[in-house]
Parts: C-alpha cells; sequence; structure tokens
C-alpha cells in the first residue's frame, strides 16, 4: 500500500485528490490529512479514509476536531508547528493543497523527508523557488507538478530534453472579467470576482484569475519548475479552458495537452505518474466542439502579468514579496477594504519599496527569511493599502 498525506485536504483541490483516493482504498493508507476552518469535512474524510493523523492549521479548534474524531482512532493535532510535523510523518506521495505561502513550510519537510511531492500549492515555488528545488535534490526526493498548466507541460515534455524546446505557452481563461469595459473594472465586486467561468475552484484562486495574479503566479512557477527564461515564457488567453498549454520545440512543433476542466486529470497523473491509470474525467469530443479561441492577453486588462515579469527581473526574495503582497491584497479585497483595482497598485507599491530598500531582496533564501520578508510585505501591502484610502 501507497503511504499518502494531503495538506489542505478539505479545499477544491484536496477534495478532488481525496475523490481519486477514494475510488480505491486499499491501495493506500492515509497517513496524515490537514485542513483549517472546516473541521467537520475534515473529520468526515479522516474517518472515512482511516488516516493516522488529522490537523487542523488553528489551534483554537483543536478541541472541536478532538470532538468530531472521538473514539475513531484518529490522532489529531493543530497550529503550524502541527502541520510541519505531519509533512515528516514518512510518506510515499504527498498533496501540497493548501492555499498561499503556509503551503510552503510543510511542502520543504515533506522533501526533506525524500517524499513525492504534488505540488499544486504554486505559491511555494514563487516564494522560494531556488530552496524548493534544492532541497528535493538533495533527498532525492520528486516534485510532481498539478497546476493544469504545469502537469500539461510536463506531460508534453515525456522523452523530451528542455533543451530542445523554444518556448512554453500556458493559457489562461481571461477570469470572470475577460469581457467587460475596462472602465467597469474598478467596482468590480467580490461576488462578480468570484465566479469562474470555466472551473470550480476555492474562491482565493478565482478572485486571482479574475485579476490574473494566478497566472502571474504561473509564469512565475514555469521559470522555476522547467528553468527555462522569461523571455520563453507566453501566456495566451483562451476563453474555452481546453488546452491547458503548449511546448513549442526548435524544430517548430508545437505540442498542446487537451483535456476537460477538470483537475482530477492534473491530480491523477501527478498520483500514477509515471503510469496513466482511467480517471473519471470527461472525454473531449471536438468535433462537437466545432472550434476553440485564442488570443494574446490586454496588458492594460491585466497589469499583473507585467509585475511577473519584473518578479523575474529581480529575482532573489521578490517571488516572496510578490506572493505576500497579493495574498494581503486579497485578503482587503474579500474584506471590502480595497477595490479590485487596488489590488495590483498595493502589490506595485510594495514592490518598489522593497526595491528601494537595499539588501532586503538579495538576503540568503531560506525559511527564516523567507518568512520575515512574506511577514513584512503584508505589512507594507497594509501601508500601501491606508495611503491610498487617505
Ligand atoms: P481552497 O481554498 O479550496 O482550499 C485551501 C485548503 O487550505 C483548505 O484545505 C483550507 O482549509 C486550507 N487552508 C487555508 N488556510 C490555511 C492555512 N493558513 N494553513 C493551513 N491550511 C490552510 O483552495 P484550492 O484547493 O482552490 O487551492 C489550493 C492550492 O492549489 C492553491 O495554492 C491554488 O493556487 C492551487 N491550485 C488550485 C487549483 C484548483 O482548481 N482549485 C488549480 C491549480 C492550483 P479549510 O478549507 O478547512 O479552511
Amino acid at each position: 500500500m501507497r503511504k499518502v498525506s494531503i495538506f489542505g485536504a478539505t479545499g477544491s483541490i484536496g477534495q478532488n485528490t481525496i475523490d481519486l483516493i477514494a475510488r480505491d482504498p486499499d491501495a493506500y493508507d492515509v497517513v496524515a490529512l490537514t485542513g483549517g476552518a472546516n473541521i467537520a469535512q475534515l473529520a468526515v474524510d479522516a474517518r472515512r479514509l482511516g488516516a493516522d493523523l488529522a490537523v487542523t492549521a488553528y489551534e483554537d479548534r483543536l478541541d472541536e476536531l478532538r470532538a468530531a474524531l472521538d473514539r475513531s482512532g484518529v490522532e489529531v493535532a493543530a497550529g503550524q508547528a502541527a502541520l510541519t510535523e505531519a509533512a515528516s510523518r514518512p510518506a510515499d506521495w504527498v498533496m501540497s493543497a493548501i492555499v498561499g505561502a503556509a503551503g510552503l513550510a510543510p511542502g520543504l519537510e515533506a522533501l526533506e523527508q525524500g517524499a513525492t511531492l504534488a505540488l499544486a500549492n504554486k505559491e511555494t515555488l514563487v516564494c522560494a523557488g531556488r530552496l524548493v528545488l534544492e532541497t528535493a535534490e538533495a533527498h532525492g526526493a520528486r516534485l510532481l507538478p498539478v497546476d493544469s498548466e504545469h502537469s500539461a507541460v510536463f506531460q508534453a515534455l515525456v522523452g523530451e530534453e528542455i533543451a530542445a524546446v523554444e518556448r512554453i505557452v500556458i493559457t489562461a481563461s481571461g477570469g470572470a472579467f475577460r469581457d467587460w469595459p475596462l472602465e467597469d473594472l474598478a467596482n468590480a465586486t467580490v461576488e462578480q470576482a468570484s465566479c469562474h467561468p470555466n472551473w470550480n475552484m476555492g474562491q482565493r484562486i478565482t478572485i486571482d484569475s479574475a485579476s490574473m495574479f494566478n497566472k502571474a503566479l504561473e509564469v512565475i512557477e514555469t521559470r522555476e519548475y522547467f528553468g527555462v527564461s522569461p523571455e520563453q515564457i507566453e501566456v495566451l488567453v483562451h476563453p474555452e479552458s481546453m488546452v491547458h498549454a503548449l511546448v513549442g520545440f526548435r524544430d517548430g512543433a508545437l505540442m498542446a495537452h487537451l483535456g476537460a476542466p477538470d483537475m482530477r486529470h492534473a491530480i491523477g497523473y501527478a498520483l500514477h505518474w509515471p503510469d496513466r491509470r482511467d480517471l473519471p474525467v470527461e472525454r473531449l469530443d471536438l468535433a462537437q466542439l466545432g472550434q476553440l479561441h485564442f488570443r494574446a492577453p490586454d496588458e492594460a486588462r491585466y497589469p499583473a502579468l507585467s509585475l511577473a515579469r519584473q518578479v523575474m527581473a529581480r529575482g532573489g526574495l521578490a517571488g516572496a514579496v510578490f506572493n505576500a503582497a497579493k495574498e494581503r491584497a486579497l485578503d482587503l479585497f474579500i474584506a471590502r477594504k480595497a477595490g479590485f483595482l487596488d489590488m495590483v497598485a498595493i502589490v506595485e507599491t510594495v514592490l518598489d519599496r522593497f526595491e528601494g530598500s537595499s539588501g532586503l531582496l538579495d538576503a540568503t533564501m531560506t525559511l527564516d527569511n523567507v518568512s520575515e520578508t512574506d511577514h513584512l510585505a503584508r505589512k507594507w501591502a497594509d501601508d500601501a493599502m491606508i495611503k491610498r484610502a487617505g
């Protein structure tokens, strides 16, 4: 039996992962499941899958989790340190599906144990790409992409040399506001930004799709994971979300990966890699679809994309700053303290402030330095919002 752990088990990716694992219960021994505020779901799944351990990120929810798992035989724990401890428990395959920078520490710990880390949490590579890749290499651990675009590129590269790659094209649906008049974006609400045209995902990534911060993170993730130069990465708006990515080779060939917008494809590929197994996903009927559409992204509509280019050019801890400022700006938007367009302005202001503070972005990339940078960037995001509001 394969020992597996799922971090962020109660979320959209976590539940899709559980859906696949629960279809073949004799094949998996579930070590740890983790969640945040959704204690009821965590407890149901921990019982159903017979997990050894269930962890909530919130210490003040421990009693509730303990009560929900009373007489189940499942060990319970809470808090950030408990999440990292859960990641230190031996597992063959670990799903990293916590949302945000909170996924970094458990992911690093799992790599230190030599586990195969299925990476949905793109923030891990954006905040600390070099540290993560070096940790994986030092411990003989494998990192498998779960983001649909990166899984698609990974699949298109099977049997190919990265040196033969000319460009990588990742697609974007364009999010909730792709056809809105630009002048309306300033007044876009949280509810409007939370409706994705094609994918059913957690609220944060859905809003990040509307602003293209999600795609900006994915461009940086592409650079870190595949080691190509920023100039080799392109973004293409593709409203149907059927083509997930394309890899262009030096001979002009372009390999596209197509599939229905269902995350169980990318999760299942990472779960069964290097094999391919049957997956319960829709099969595309291209004749019925008839046509697919593509267009270049409008930089005026999606300024987050040029910020991603700035971050890649800067290097160092700029990715950690970008992600943390983005996370805080998103918190403020969801709390109705910032408008939709304030988010990009806040992130830009924080990046500029770090750039102007000599040495901060060039500190050594350790987990402690990334965490400190993350905290400061969140604080400076609040400062930037206060200044805008005042
Ligand atoms: P969700 O918001 O649906 O789920 C997030 C998970 O993380 C939940 O289990 C949540 O617990 C938990 N969580 C929230 N805050 C914390 C914290 N501070 N510490 C520990 N755990 C926490 O997110 P998604 O599943 O949509 O996304 C997860 C990750 O995967 C993100 O990095 C996202 O960018 C990436 N991704 C998602 C895709 C998708 O289709 N959803 C596609 C590709 C990538 P609880 O709900 O119990 O509070």
